[in-house]
């Protein structure tokens, strides 16, 4: 055990180091696949010290992982069984920033991936071009003082009085599909004429950690947590595992090295408070949350905290299977739902339980966006579109049910 911890202490160092540096070359990820108890927790252990940043957990066990040259051979000297699923991460993201800076804003394609700025933009002109339908407004600042901004779209005035169907995107920074998913709903929702938006007032935030999303575009493409900088060591916190409901209990760290440190305190961060601020103010009225993250292609219901099952699970399972349908018909591709905890893993302190144990939203829902691994984060621009448009039909299930439409 000692030699392990002292071969772990010296990749934490190269790891944190060609993290900041923010290049990938000789990157690889790997699904690894244990074979004994005592390698699940070696692979767990890594991941709660910061040391491994695991992607996506399998529920067969495996877990894809980020990995350069030396840790690819660390794992092969503890005699862990891997593929790989990326042999050449620095091309990729580097394909992933094609286009960058061309398409402005009233000219918004989904063939590239958007900068913050570009889809702060969009949503300022949508506003400007029907300020009867949409209006921009922040949830609060983050860490480093950027707005998080929100477009609220309702038509047939009673705005203060409808229930509310809030969507959100990019608690998690590399996860560029998430805010190109939200920026789509902005132009389906526009143009819908089944009623949604008469019916409901829409909020729609499609980068919940600005500070984290900017970074992935100037610094590290495969950021992840919060921007807060409260040590020396290591940055940033999991946003999706500081809310305020049985947080720090599973599936989180509390090393701030960790992509799972679920921060010095419940609802530390000001992203996340902002999240809570807006769901308590609108206590009641909120009807559905969705909120978007990537991959594996899942549609969760809460708990994740727990095995244990939300009262309405029934209702809540009814919903998400009749979205998965709808997602599934458009391009056939296939999702799994079900329960968090029951489908992906054990985790405390998100904010889809949060929303559903604290603030009690009827329909409480994380999808989990393509692909299952194969380009993970790294999802190439050509399925930005395809996605949209299958996620959109699921977001419009989900939102007709929980409205009763
Ligand atoms: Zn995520």
């Amino acid at each position: 055990m000692k030699l392990f911890s002292a071969s772990l202490l010296c990749f934490l160092v190269s790891w944190v180091t060609c993290a900041s540096a923010g290049r990938y070359e000789g990157f690889q990820v790997l699904r690894v696949s244990p074979r004994k108890d005592v390698e699940t927790k070696l692979l767990e252990r890594m991941e709660q010290e910061g040391y491994l940043d695991v992607f996506r957990r399998g529920r067969d066990g495996s877990v894809d992982v980020l990995v350069d040259k030396a840790k690819a051979k660390l794992l092969a000297d503890f005699g862990l069984k891997s593929d790989t699923l990326l042999s050449d991460v620095d091309r990729l993201v580097e394909n992933q920033m094609r286009g960058r800076g061309q398409v402005r804003y009233g000219n918004v394609t989904w063939d590239r991936y958007n900068t913050l700025e570009e889809i702060y933009d969009y949503m300022d002109h949508i506003a400007s071009e029907h300020p009867d339908v949409a209006t921009v407004f922040s949830l609060g600042k983050t860490w480093e003082g950027r707005d998080i901004k929100a477009l609220r779209l309702t038509r047939d005035g009673d705005e203060d009085t409808k229930p509310i169907v809030f969507l959100d995107a990019g608690f998690h920074a590399r996860e560029w599909i998430a805010p190109a998913v939200a920026s789509y709903t902005f132009h389906s929702l526009m143009h819908d004429a089944t009623g949604l938006l008469s019916s409901a007032v829409w909020v729609v935030a499609p980068s919940m950690n600005p500070d984290g999303y900017e970074y992935t575009w100037t610094g590290d493409r495969l950021w992840r947590k919060t921007r807060s900088n409260r040590t020396s060591v290591c940055k940033g916190v999991d946003p999706n595992r500081n809310f305020d409901f049985h947080w720090m209990e599973v599936g989180a760290s509390d090393n701030p090295c960790s992509e799972i440190y679920a921060g010095p305190s419940a609802l530390s961060e000001p992203e996340t408070m902002a999240l809570a601020d807006y769901m308590e103010a609108h206590r009641g009225r909120v009807k559905a949350y969705l909120t978007l993250h990537s991959y594996s292609q899942l549609f969760m219901y809460p708990f994740g905290h727990t095995l244990d099952l939300p009262e309405d699970w029934e209702e809540l399972d009814r919903v998400a299977k009749l979205a998965v349908e709808a997602l599934t018909a458009v391009h056939g591709t296939e999702y799994e739902y079900g329960s968090c905890s029951s489908i992906l893993y054990l985790d405390a302190g998100s904010s889809r339980d949060y929303v559903k144990g604290v603030v009690e939203v009827p329909y409480v829902y994380t999808i989990e966006l393509r692909d299952q691994g194969y380009y993970g984060f790294l999802l190439p621009p050509e399925q930005i579109l395809p996605t949209c448009e299958e996620t959109w039909e699921a977001i419009r299930v989900a939102a007709k049910e929980a409205l009763a439409l």
